[in-house]
């Protein structure tokens, strides 16, 4: 087998700070691989700039003049997170490799686990995610918001496992499926979850952030989480239905209940049974009616992402 060209993408939002260190320190990780033989020397970083308002393009622009092997994108304006990195993910499955590697601007992820990525490839792996050891260096606020996402993730049908951010390594072969998916609003973490290709597992100790500040704040965090459970679940609109079941069957049995008293108990005021068993009874059918909506909705909400009906493993001709 030929060696593999690498491709390390980085998604960056006003890193002025830190992307020259980072480029340096990645090639370091790129030629320690090249001459242990384990990926070809044609190996690049393809940065993505998510509409920096700093200095971080003239950066990128510099660097890639001293070295052609560095390249990149800039958006027109500030995407988020996740667009950067689609966008790095097929920037370079247009300028071909065989593996990429997305990894965080500061560096904050062990970038030295890269020599493990591409030893599960060489392998045979087409998706190695990155679990951190800790989450030490999050505050409690995070920590805790993080493994709630995980665990509704988790009960919602979308199995991503704990603590992987989106440090991973991909092969061609899982770029070509994510070109297959033309839905905008893509979440990676569940995406490469649910494509059916095998995952491995490669564990990695988070650093601190050395220089800058985080870039996110709890509203992208907020609506990051929200776009991984409605992109990838449909299930919190089946609950309504659920519920609405539910709330019908409760309204007959107080309706029973309210009867059985009127009749022969003759301790409730007037219009009382009548009352009760209305609301209980159109508050169910309310719900119901919703939930039955909610399932159309679901399937317009699958159609228009028209995701592809399957994805072909091997194919003899
Ligand atoms: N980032 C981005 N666009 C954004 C926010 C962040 O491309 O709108 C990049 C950022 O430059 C960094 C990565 O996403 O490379 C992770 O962001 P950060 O380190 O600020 O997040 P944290 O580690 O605090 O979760
Ligand atoms: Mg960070």
């Amino acid at each position: 087998m030929n060696k593999p060209t690498l491709a390390i993408t980085i998604p960056c939002y006003n890193e002025e700070l830190c992307i020259k260190s980072t480029v340096n320190s990645l090639f370091e990780v790129i030629n320690d691989l090249v001459i242990k033989g384990k990926i070809n020397e044609d190996s690049y970083i393809y940065i993505v700039d998510d509409g920096s308002k700093d200095k971080t393009w003239e950066m990128v622009s510099e660097l890639h003049k001293i070295n052609s092997l560095v390249k990149g994108v800039k958006f027109v304006r500030n995407y988020g997170n996740q667009m950067a990195h689609i966008a790095g993910l097929l920037g370079v499955r247009e300028l071909g490799c065989d593996c990429v590697v997305s990894i965080d601007a500061d560096l904050q992820q062990d970038q030295w686990a890269i020599e493990k990525f591409v030893d599960e490839y060489l392998n045979g792996a087409d998706i190695v995610s990155g679990i951190r050891n800790s989450r030490d260096t999050d505050s409690f606020l995070k920590k805790t918001t993080a493994i709630c996402f995980y665990k509704t993730m988790n009960i919602l049908g979308v199995n991503i496992p704990m603590n992987h951010s989106d440090y991973r390594l991909v092969s061609k072969k899982a770029l070509d499926i994510l070109a297959m998916y033309p839905e905008k609003q893509l979440f990676l973490r569940g995406f490469f979850n649910e494509i059916g290709l095998e995952n491995k597992y490669v564990n990695f100790d988070v650093k601190p952030r050395v220089i800058g500040k985080s870039k996110f704040n709890y509203m992208k965090l907020i609506g990051l989480a929200l776009n991984g459970i409605t992109s990838f679940s449909i299930l919190p609109l089946r609950i309504i239905a659920v519920l609405g079941f539910f709330m019908f069957v409760f309204a007959g049995f107080v309706g029973l209940e309210a009867v059985y008293e009127k009749l022969f108990l003759h301790n409730t005021p007037n219009g009382w049974a009548t009352l009760v068993t209305v609301m209980s009874f159109f508050g169910g059918l309310q719900l119901f009616c919703m939930g039955v909506i909610g399932e159309y909705l679901g399937q317009v909400f699958r159609e228009v992402k028209s995701r592809p009906r399957y994805i072909k493993d091997v194919e003899l001709k």
